[in-house]
């Protein structure tokens, strides 16, 4: 990245040369006062800059400083800006280090890492650096440092600032990421300055580790407090969101102790002794096989490289994990709800935290190679986390891992730790912790429980694992980890407990109660299974949206009667690097196998809009939406779609049951050169012919569905993009989130004129978007003649159920009602009036 220094930033008149400060102190002084003259930094910020000196090292090596305040003092600064003071002579800044140029910065937290990754480049100029401790033109230094810039930090009184409103803290667990990172997306709306004080200790309202720092917990009274133009508009929307979240948090604490709590609903062994008791964390029973996982903090080699590579290194790394941790939010909003994927977010917020850059860097500069120095750098910070012994913190210091796990997997793919890859059927996976990206990934087929050995019942891990359905234990003491690998065991994630070598008489009941608990839930799973058919024998097939061939069990199991949309996209962007033919072939066939034969749609490469791939280094667009998404990439990229191609094909000619689909397509000679593409390499590997389809998105396509149909098998409408690009509202935009409603008539009636384009050429039409996983949204599409509906499994339950309680003809009466309502409010309330005949 390159940020370009503005003269605001380091002008010749925030240098002051031949400085001969008494000490430290004195130095830092000298440089604040620079940053207060220029107006980078209200005064109060010199003593927060003295202050983090008390906590932290800022000698960044041979021979400069980089004084910086503190996080939660970042309200004060003003403006990004640099100062330098230059001192020949040199000032003790540590018994044995000598400072000669002092970098103090006022800056955001992104442009932290531009500063510290220019200095590292400096350092590495030996011969330069010493002429700057000496040079007498003030140019020289502004040059040296000018490339890279902007900065970010602060200082704080516990004082609140002139609007303010008091809070009690009403979420049962705190707060947490997952809410905190809310509070800081409002913020961030804002320019105002906002904190956040609980006691004596104040928080940027912008900066997530600054307010969990604070450790509020339910109970506790925070001051919200702002400052500026628009500090008044901030406050109130502020106290919106803090407030409308109260229930969510509640609802899932409530959640979360019915779990915990009808013990006498669980299991009691007849003679078994819990070898481990620890804090059920998700309930359930399963007889499975220890296996003992490798600790996460195995060992990170310290292979130094020139800090001018290490430098760029640790930038591209954070920059490519940032974008990662956006898609595994994206895809797990998809296959498990946006509650779980707002962990995700939440672990993105981390990554801008700049304490933990300063520490990489300095670890750096002291010689030490860039993945060890990160490594350190998130320990160091994680164990501060766990060590102030309050439950809130702790759970975050497993998130802070997590993400800086992803990081070093970033910096060198070799680090790339597959704890959970390779595991024995029946696994009941035995962990220090285990990382939401870790659970999140995990193959219910394959594991029986989780026993850990650290963490908390509100745990994200223990969160993913209620959503997934495996028994869970957490906090279960050290004395897990030295259990035998592979000893027969009992997980109980009701009641927090494990046996181990249980007798037969144990394993007797344990099978009879898990026998018991299969049959309710057969008799669940068999209302899933049933087809979606109305009351007058009209069918609707329901399949499911999933991108990995290991999801494919968990949704069948819900019902699904195939995948309407395998979005491909999710496996170059997880990745961080393009897969090759041979390994997209690998998936393809493997996702085809686990069908079993079901209709399987994989749609090619949907790349750009909000969906960026870091490692193909595509132009930055100004508006991404409207730009090179989607087909009109595929097209200019043949590198990229034609193995991608090849590999489908080469699938469909080993016997993969599959259809082709095509994403953001707008006109009819996108499809002609898409299909005379697909003809090229199916004649090319003598491969079967497949149905080609396209994805209407666009209103330009629903206008033209029949013009489209001509030339193409199906069509599957993509209500998500539809609708963003028919109101004109960015899907991801939080401020306009309720009013992008797919049931807008405006939309209702493009996939109305839809269904009939492609009626008038005998084409099917599904719906893979959001609004047919929605129970009432899929009973107006099936009634407006949609025949296919496919969503994230979870969904199939109730949409089968829905279609199965209506005649075709009640559907279709509800779709032409909605049709003619004048707004998406008007819809909705048909939801209420059209009672379904039983
Ligand atoms: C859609 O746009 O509705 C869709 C299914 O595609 P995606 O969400 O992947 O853009
Ligand atoms: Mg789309």
């Amino acid at each position: 990245m390159s940020v370009t220094t503005t003269p605001a930033l380091l002008s010749a008149e925030l240098v002051r040369l031949g400085a001969a400060p008494a000490d430290k102190e004195a130095t830092i002084r000298q440089a604040a006062q620079l940053l207060i003259a220029a107006g980078c930094i209200d005064p109060g910020y010199e003593a927060s800059m003295l202050r983090r000196e008390a906590v932290a090292n800022t000698f960044l090596g041979h021979g400069v400083v980089i004084p910086h305040g503190l996080g939660e003092d970042r309200n004060l600064v003003r403006r990004n800006g640099i100062a330098v003071l230059q001192i020949p002579r040199g000032v003790e800044w540590n018994p044995g280090q000598t400072a000669h140029i002092a970098v103090a910065i006022a800056a955001q937290s992104d442009a932290h890492i531009a500063i510290l990754r220019r200095l590292t480049r400096l350092i590495q100029d030996e011969s330069r650096l010493v002429s700057l401790f000496v040079t007498d033109n003030a140019q020289d230094i502004v040059a040296a440092l000018s490339d890279d810039a902007p900065a970010a930090a602060s200082s704080g009184p516990a004082t609140d600032l002139a609007e303010r409103f008091r809070w009690t803290v009403s979420y049962p667990s705190g707060l947490h990421a997952r809410p905190a990172a809310r509070w800081v997306e409002t913020a961030r709306g804002f320019s105002a300055r906002i904190q956040v004080r609980n006691g004596d200790q104040v928080a940027d309202a912008k900066n997530l580790v600054s307010l969990l720092q604070l450790g509020l917990r339910a109970g506790d009274v925070a001051m919200l407090s702002a400052e500026g133009r628009d500090a008044a508009a901030a406050l109130a929307k502020l106290r919106s969101v803090v407030e409308s979240l109260s229930a969510q948090e509640k609802r899932d604490a409530e959640l979360a102790a019915q779990r915990a709590a009808a013990p006498s609903s669980g299991w009691t062994p007849p003679q078994a002794k819990a070898a481990i008791v620890g804090i059920g964390a998700s309930p359930g029973l399963a007889i499975g096989i220890v296996h003992r996982l490798a600790s996460h903090d195995a060992e990170v080699p310290d292979h130094p490289v020139p800090l001018t590579e290490g430098g760029a290194q640790l930038h591209e790394a954070i920059t490519a994990t940032r974008l990662q941790l956006k898609a595994v939010a994206d895809d797990t909003a998809r296959r498990l709800g946006a509650a779980d994927a707002a962990i995700f977010k939440a672990h993105g917020e981390l990554l801008a935290d700049t304490d933990l850059i300063t520490l990489t860097c300095q670890l750096m500069v002291e010689g030490h190679g860039v993945a060890w120095s990160w490594n350190q750098a998130v320990e160091r910070m994680a164990g501060k986390l766990s060590a102030l012994g309050n439950a809130v913190l702790a759970g975050r210091a497993a998130d802070l891992r997590d993400v800086g796990r992803r990081v070093l997997a970033n910096i060198d793919p070799s680090l790339r730790q597959v704890a959970t890859g390779e595991l024995p059927d029946n696994s009941i996976l035995v962990a220090a912790d285990l990382s939401p990206s870790d659970t999140a990934t995990l193959d219910p087929e394959r594991v029986a429980g989780i026993a850990t050995a650290q963490g908390g019942p509100t745990s994200h891990t223990a969160i993913l694992a209620r959503t997934l359905g495996l028994p869970a234990l957490v906090a279960g003491g050290a004395a897990l980890l030295d259990l035998k690998q592979g000893s027969a065991a009992i997980i109980d994630g009701q009641n927090g407990r494990l046996y181990l070598n249980p007798s037969p008489a144990d394993l007797d009941s344990a099978r009879a109660w898990i026998a018991e608990q299969q049959t309710i839930r057969a008799r669940e799973a068999e209302q899933r299974a049933m087809p979606a058919q109305t009351t007058d024998g009209h069918r609707v097939e329901v399949s499911a949206n999933i991108n990995l061939p290991d999801q494919a069990a968990l949704a069948l199991s819900q019902g699904a009667e195939g995948v309407g949309l395998m979005r491909t996209e999710f496996l170059f962007l997880e990745r961080g690097s393009t897969p090759s033919e041979d390994e997209q072939y690998e998936t393809y066939k493997a996702m085809a196998q686990a069908l079993e034969g079901r209709p399987l749609i994989v749609r090619a490469l949907d790349i750009g809009g909000d969906k960026q791939v870091a490692h193909l280094e595509l132009p930055r667009e100004e508006n991404p939406f409207l730009g090179v998404r989607g087909a009109r990439l595929l097209l200019r990229r043949p590198d990229l779609m034609e193995p991608q191609l090849r590999a489908l094909y080469r699938a469909a000619k080993d016997g993969a049951r599959l259809s082709i689909m095509f994403p953001m397509i707008t006109s009819v000679s996108e499809v002609i050169a898409l299909r005379q593409t697909c003809e090229r390499i199916r004649a090319e590997l003598d491969a079967p012919a497949l149905a080609l389809g396209i994805m209407i998105e666009v209103p330009a396509a629903a206008i033209q569905a029949d013009a489209l149909a001509q030339h193409v098998d199906f069509f599957s409408i993509g209500t998500n993009d539809l609708t963003q690009y028919t109101l004109a509202i960015d899907r991801q935009n939080p401020e306009l989130a309720a009013e992008a409603d797919s049931l807008h008539p405006a939309v209702l009636r493009l996939i109305r004129q839809t269904v009939a384009g492609a009626e008038r050429h005998g084409r099917w039409v599904g719906v893979c978007g959001g609004l047919a996983g929605d129970a009432f949204g899929a009973a107006l599409l099936a009634g407006l003649g949609v025949s296919e509906l496919s969503m994230t499994p979870r969904d199939i339950p109730a949409v089968k159920a829905r279609l199965r309680a209506s005649t075709l003809s009640e559907l279709r009466e509800l779709a032409e009602r909605a049709l003619k309502a004048e707004t998406a409010a008007d819809v909705r309330k048909l939801d209420l009036a059209a009672e379904p005949s039983s």
